[in-house]
């Protein structure tokens, strides 16, 4: 049973949400596959590269069907420069599944394609307005430093309580330049800029290797030819042609690569 301290919380948080909180394209909706859209996408990549691809893709695919009937070579060329096609490739996948079947229940949203289960969380709370809160990096680094006890949960206001948290780890409880005292808006009772243990409540990150002449580098150049309509030769890079082949990213006809159907 949440206690007046972390009423008080609530109330600081969504009232800052209120009046500051983002306008974001996908905080107007409640539709389940524009959530699904705008979570897949925001999975890797910022807010700001994101708003234009969400608004083209909801624009050409505004259902799973429209998504679903689409070859996959397609859709894989309008992802081209949001990074990790493979989510692109999921996505279509799981038009088909909703097609085919329906949405799952809420507990089998993870029996999508590419699904996981902060995504599932994210479904359940900013689009069915569940009472579930969606932990993801940034929203794990606000919890360890802020709300060291857990969260206890948001009721009837769990939307606006998991868009706030959004917000508050993407631009004030950052990882290595916390705002906490330039006006944080959860600064008021926070324990850890309280003990000075801000830093030491990051949780470690997963180290990417470098990109600069990585496979993910060179998939990303035959996938950017094959967006453009060419058909390169699998002997200019077999490494990184097998890997597309082996993700459905791409076909073989004779010895060149072609767009997936
Ligand atoms: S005061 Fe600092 S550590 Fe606490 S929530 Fe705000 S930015 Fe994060």
């Amino acid at each position: 049973m949440p206690g007046p301290s972390a009423d008080n919380d609530l109330a600081q948080l969504l009232e800052w949400f209120s009046e500051e909180g983002a306008d974001l394209p996908w905080r107007r909706t409640r539709n389940r596959w524009r959530v699904l859209i705008s979570e897949v996408m925001l999975q890797a990549t910022p807010v700001e590269r994101v708003l234009p691809y969400y608004t083209a893709w909801i624009g050409r695919w505004p259902t799973p069907a429209d998504l679903a009937d689409e070859p996959l070579g397609e859709v894989l060329a309008a992802w081209q420069g949001l990074g990790y096609p493979r989510r692109a490739r999921n996505l279509h996948a799981a038009a088909g599944a909703i097609v085919a079947e329906g949405w799952p229940k809420a507990a089998r949203l993870t029996d999508l394609p590419g699904v996981g289960p902060y995504t599932a969380a994210a479904l359940r709370c900013f689009a069915d307005e569940e009472d579930i809160l969606p932990v993801d990096t940034n929203v794990a680094r606000v919890l360890a430093r802020r709300f060291p006890d857990g969260w206890p949960g948001a009721g009837d206001d769990a939307w606006a309580a998991g868009q706030a948290f959004m917000d508050l780890g993407r631009l004030w409880c950052r990882a290595r330049a916390p705002r906490c005292d330039e006006g944080c808006p959860l600064r008021d009772g926070c324990p850890a800029a309280d003990a000075g243990t801000v830093i030491d409540l990051t949780p470690a990150r997963a180290r990417q290797g470098r990109f600069e002449g990585s496979l993910r580098q060179r998939r990303g150049h035959l996938l950017r030819e094959l967006a453009g309509g060419a058909e390169p030769e699998i002997s200019r890079d077999p490494d990184a042609a097998a890997s597309l082949l082996e993700d459905g990213l791409a076909q073989r006809r004779g010895d060149h690569l072609v767009r997936a159907s």
